[in-house]
């Protein structure tokens, strides 16, 4: 499976915003976004860029959600496709269809600290859908879903790990999670306002429809 090499906060440098692709340490004053003179966009010159045109706004925007959700062109194009086919507005069936990926629900639940690392967690074989081992991180939950962690010790201790690093993370009114059974059901579909980052999303769907 391929992977973005870029560092993760060099990400968020690009995109001006928080990504939130460190887990925890993205809470804390350690975050490159928090601290001043370390928030500029990468490249030695990135201060003296003037204004963006129309279609680079249009651009950072597409890139922001990629890299929230961990997902390159081709991948993004077919959400997009599906987006466009499905009934109602196509920005935000495009977020909530991205919303539903298997490894942001895992991250969503508390299993993993974040995106990347909850990706790692399913292909690793350490989570299963509705009793089954599911090692595919782009699956698009349903609801009734049931996400466990396999009943393994390793899979367990490891697990248990990354939720200790944030027990109190709160987990949205679409999902429910049972931290201590190592659980979660999907109780109904993700709606715009479960998207997190803040996100033109009609700009996104202006460049894509070209
Ligand atoms: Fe982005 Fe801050 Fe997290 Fe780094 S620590 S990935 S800059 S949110």
């Amino acid at each position: 499976m391929s992977r973005t090499l870029s560092p993760s906060c060099k990400q968020c440098r690009r995109e001006g915003i928080k990504l939130m692709l460190k887990g925890f340490r993205c809470y804390t004053a350690k975050c490159a976004m928090e601290r001043q003179g370390h928030n500029n966009p990468p490249g030695v010159h990135a201060w003296r860029r003037g204004k963006s045109s129309e279609y680079a706004v249009r651009l950072r925007e597409k890139q922001k959600v990629k890299r929230y959700y961990g997902v390159f062109d081709k991948q993004f194009m077919i959400y997009f496709r599906m987006a466009e086919r499905s009934k109602g507005n196509t920005a935000t069936n495009l977020l909530t269809l991205l919303e539903r990926r298997l490894d942001n629900v895992v991250c969503k639940l508390g299993f993993a600290p974040a995106n990347k690392s909850a990706r790692q967690l399913i292909i690793h074989g350490h989570i299963y859908v509705n009793g089954r081992k599911l090692d595919r991180p782009g699956y698009l939950v349903q609801v009734g879903d049931k996400i466990t962690v396999k009943p393994s010790e390793k899979s367990a201790k490891l697990v248990k790990s990354y939720i200790e690093l944030d027990p109190n993370r709160p987990v949205q009114g679409w999902l429910e999670s049972d931290r201590t059974k190592l659980e979660g059901i999907v109780k109904a579909l993700p709606t715009r306002d479960d998207v997190q980052i803040p996100i033109e999303e009609q700009l996104i769907v202006e460049l894509c429809s070209r």
